[in-house]
């Protein structure tokens, strides 16, 4: 009899800073597709952000290790920090298949605001293929997430799926911009993300 699959959720994201909006998403996809665990990896050189300044990888790296390591079921990876060029989702998914073989199921986590993107991304119909997309979606968010799965047809019935999460206002942009003006930033992340910001004298 075939031994159970297992399944990974992949939380890609720039991390530029992590926050309890991203936490809270991960667990919350994490319990409901009953996932063996999430792996959060950090997009060393975002493809669609290439004109864009973004913080040197190795402190969103670190701040994602501080956010996640009281998680035992959260694992960060450095798989595309060590990858030269734009990070492409595809080329991750390809390296995760060849590292935990073919009995394993990949969950890529994603906003409601960033799967409106996907039809752009990389060799996109090939990746529905490798992995199964979760929008994790504010309520005003449900028709762009169905919008998307109906653009890919029966493949985006099958492999985009969505997850209601909390009204949470938090984005890493608003946190950055907090900072730049002198407001807290308590609460928004981890204590241990805050103190690393301050230390690190990020985003001033
Ligand atoms: P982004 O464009 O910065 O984010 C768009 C929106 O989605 C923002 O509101 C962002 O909120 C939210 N978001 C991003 N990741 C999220 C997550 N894991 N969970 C919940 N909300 C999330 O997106 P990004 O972070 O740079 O990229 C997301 C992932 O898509 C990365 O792994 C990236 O490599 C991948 N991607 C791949 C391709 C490609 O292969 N061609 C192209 C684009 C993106 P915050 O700003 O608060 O995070």
């Amino acid at each position: 009899m075939a031994g159970k699959r297992r399944r990974v959720g992949i939380m890609g994201g720039t991390f530029d800073p992590i926050h309890v909006g991203h936490l809270m998403t991960a667990e919350a996809v994490r319990n409901e597709y009953h996932l063996d665990k999430v792996i959060f990896i950090p997009a060393a050189n975002p493809p669609h952000k290439q004109q864009q300044q973004v913080t040197p990888a190795i402190h969103r790296f670190m701040m994602t290790v501080l956010a996640t390591c009281s998680n035992p079921y959260f694992e960060v990876s450095s798989l595309e920090m060590n990858r030269p060029g734009p990070s492409y989702t595809i080329d991750t998914i390809y390296e995760l298949v060849h590292r935990f073989g073919e009995d394993t199921d990949f969950y890529f986590i994603t906003g409601a605001d960033a799967i409106q993107e996907i039809p752009t991304w990389d060799r996109i119909e090939e990746l529905l293929g490798l992995c199964q997309f979760i929008a994790a979606t504010r309520q005003g968010c449900v028709p762009n997430v169905d919008n998307i799965k109906e653009y890919f047809g029966e493949l985006g019935e099958k492999r985009i799926h969505r997850l209601a999460t909390p009204e949470l206002e938090i984005s890493s942009t608003d946190i950055r911009d907090r900072i730049r003006k002198g407001y807290s930033i308590k609460y928004i992340v981890p204590t241990a993300v805050e103190q690393y910001i301050y230390k690190e004298g990020l985003y001033k």
